[in-house]
């Protein structure tokens, strides 16, 4: 039986870099893409079991592979995604087609979390992003034609020259979308970017401050639920993957930089696809944490969402009593207990309110 009910899967591919992105990918090339699935296949075989239930296919560009090579793909996930409910891949609107969305389909996937980032041509261009407003209306109609409606954006904001008004904007166009799920992340000046070579620098905090209360105000209006920090649902469209993350779930990671935690161990996949190729040994940060870690962790990713954390739960697992262990983070002002489970009131000062929870 398969103890681990989460997976995920890195397609280490795109077809043009994003000026703020320091993912682990390359520039799709044919010739790597196939010796990639190959050793794909390999790592599969040796370390997954069926049982899946929910998939996650992200990267990278899942979409950025060529059709035949998204269908071996899927073909070698076949045996583990015949239990899950909920399989998701993500695709950017300038390589997902008709025929790949077909494919997606046939392949069980019911979930498709797109990249579009804002809806302003300006800023697109700006971050290296090819696609405009118009072609992800256009791929929007194209996945509900196909029955594919359970569909995440990506956004972002703190962007260079994006304003409140142009991210207003980018808000009303994607609410006249009507997709159940958004996520909206702030942008990270990465060293290893474009943006950080190049020494741009972030927004200043207070703006970053003023967008987030925009995007939280402007979606809570629209009807969706702020689930967690960074995510936003309309009834129950939550993400049941990432869901299990900030439940402290296990799951494993497969292929070049994807992270697994079971139990209490944690460990990472090289990023390098010279190591990836030529080892068998993969793991990086390969890690067993102890009791104390794992609560603090366990909080830390519990409280990240508007429902926290189950008291219960946690007090069973760890053989402890929250309020005796934490008196000064249970103590926090933003911190309420109630009906069995802790929260944090205001997402925003969340990582302020952590600090409580250290030793
Ligand atoms: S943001 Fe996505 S599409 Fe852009 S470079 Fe990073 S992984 Fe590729």
């Amino acid at each position: 039986m398969n103890e681990v009910k989460h997976l995920y899967v890195h397609v280490p591919f795109c077809r043009s870099i994003c000026y703020y992105c320091d993912f682990c990918h390359r520039i799709y090339d044919h010739e790597l893409a196939q010796k990639w699935l190959e050793r794909f296949k390999k790592e599969i075989e040796n370390s997954l079991v069926p049982g899946y239930e929910t998939i996650y296919i992200g990267g990278g560009t899942p979409t950025a592979l060529e059709y035949d090579e998204l269908k071996t793909l899927l073909d070698y996930l076949k045996p583990y995604s015949q239990q899950a409910f909920e399989y998701t891949i993500e695709a950017n609107p300038e390589s997902l087609d008709e025929d790949k969305i077909i494919l997606m389909k046939e392949y069980g996937i019911n979930r498709i979390s797109l990249g579009v980032q804002s809806t302003d041509t300006g800023i697109l261009r700006s971050i290296n992003r090819k696609h405009d407003f118009a072609l992800i209306k256009e791929k929007i109609a194209l996945l509900r034609k196909h029955g594919l409606d359970n569909i995440s954006v990506d956004l972002m904001y703190s962007l260079p020259n994006q304003t409140l008004e142009t991210l207003q904007k980018t808000l009303d166009d994607i609410l006249s979308l009507d997709v159940p799920h958004i996520s909206i992340y702030s942008l990270t000046i990465e060293e290893n970017s474009v943006f950080g070579r190049k020494g741009i620098s972030a927004l200043d905090e207070e703006i970053e401050a003023d967008m987030y209360e925009l995007i939280e105000k402007c979606l809570t209006q629209n009807g969706y639920r702020h689930y967690e920090i960074s995510n936003f649902c309309k009834e129950d469209c939550y993400s049941r993957h990432n869901m299990s993350y900030w439940n402290y779930e296990d799951f494993i990671g497969v292929s070049l930089a994807a992270s697994s935690k079971i139990g209490s161990r944690r460990y990472t996949n090289t990023r390098s696809f010279e190591r990836y190729f030529s080892s068998d040994d993969i793991h990086e940060e390969d890690i067993v944490l102890n009791k104390k870690e794992q609560m603090f962790e366990h909080i830390m990713m519990s409280l990240r969402t508007d429902l926290g954390l189950d008291i219960d739960g946690f007090e069973r697992r760890y053989e402890c009593k929250i309020e005796e262990e934490y008196p000064q983070g249970t103590g926090n002002p933003h911190i309420v207990i109630e009906n069995g489970r802790m929260y944090c009131k205001d997402l925003a000062i969340l990582n302020t309110v952590l600090l409580d929870f250290m030793e």
